[in-house]
């Protein structure tokens, strides 16, 4: 992986090779953090750089630290105005991934949520597909179960509950597979091991609902409106059966790394006819112009990092 030049760190832009912790870091130790991954689109056009919904994932970012007690006294405005400066000291001309990571930071032994020093670091760097096969994933189901609410929050997206992500994704890929899916501890789907899901039955489009413990995806959130709103599409949220993957007509994840990915097998057997759908292959193509700001009536959604103008209002 190629490493970013600077990291915001400990309240400012530094070299990223000065951006370190001590090994007895809170976070490090036991899983106190919680992260966002946000993407930056290169638009060539308009030689400019967008953010996709920077405020979005800060707003669920923040509130994944109010589960964790972490106040860290900057709102979704200040760390994406943060989030524009460090884009444009690395002066990126390509699409980039940004990873924001608020953490424990206190160098102390003890398993607790309370009295703990908090930080944040911001770094990006460029980044192309997640998942290399996205026009035609295998996906297999997991053995394991998605973290369930009254386990570790999967709503918040918590650092130590991807080791729950690792073991899932580790066991698909080394059986072959591209991804995997994970059934929650009632046993219904709940999502990819870092997408959510939908598929569609009789031109219907259907994802769980939020509380099937599943992150709270911004990629899912925008594939909804651009279903309803731009296809017209009836769009449910409910629970989903395992069996019901093996007889839908399309069936793909979203995620702001896996993007809009297609998946044409499961368990070795073909989804539909086995190929990509019309409805998955039309919302990959509005997603990708929606992240550059191609449609002019979701432009809120884009923020550009090397225009003038601050995002505070
Ligand atoms: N579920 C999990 C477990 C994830 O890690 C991700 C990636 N952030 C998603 C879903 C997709 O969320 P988003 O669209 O906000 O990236």
């Amino acid at each position: 992986m190629q490493l970013p030049n600077y990291a915001y760190f400990q309240g400012r832009i530094v070299p990223y090779a000065e951006a370190k912790v001590g090994v007895a870091t809170h976070a490090l130790n036991y899983g106190t953090g919680a992260f966002a991954g946000v993407r930056g689109y290169w638009n060539d056009a308009e030689e400019e750089l967008y953010i996709f919904r920077p405020k979005d994932h800060y707003k669920r970012l923040l509130n994944s630290a109010k589960m964790l007690l972490i106040e860290l006294g900057l709102d979704e405005d200040d760390l994406t105005n943060i989030t524009r400066e460090l884009l444009q000291k690395e002066a990126h001309r390509q699409d980039v991934y940004i990873r924001p990571l608020i953490y424990k930071s206190e160098e102390v032994i003890g398993v607790r949520l309370h009295d703990l020093a908090n930080d944040i670091t911001i770094f990006s760097l460029p980044f192309g597909r997640y998942v290399a096969n996205d026009t035609g994933a295998h996906l297999t189901f997991s053995s394991w179960r998605r973290v369930d609410d009254n386990i570790i929050p999967a709503r918040g997206k918590i650092t130590g509950a991807y080791a729950n992500t690792a073991f899932i994704k580790t066991d698909a890929m080394r059986a072959g597979f591209d991804e995997a899916l994970v059934l929650n501890i009632d046993g219904h789907l709940s999502e990819g091991s870092a997408e959510n899901i939908f598929m569609v039955r009789d031109g219907v489009l259907i994802t769980p609902p939020i509380t099937d413990n599943i992150l709270e995806g911004i990629t899912r959130r925008t594939v909804i409106t651009l279903a309803s709103e731009v296809m017209g599409l009836e769009v449910i949220e409910r629970s989903i059966d395992r069996t019901e993957v093996y007889i839908c007509d399309e069936f793909f994840l979203t995620g702001t790394a896996a993007q809009v990915t297609a998946a044409t097998k499961i368990d070795h057997r073909p989804i539909g006819n086995g190929q990509m759908g019309p409805i998955t292959a039309e919302l990959r193509v509005l997603y990708d112009k929606a992240v550059r700001g191609k449609l002019p009536q979701y432009r809120h959604w884009n923020i550009a990092v090397y225009a003038q103008e601050s995002v505070k209002t």
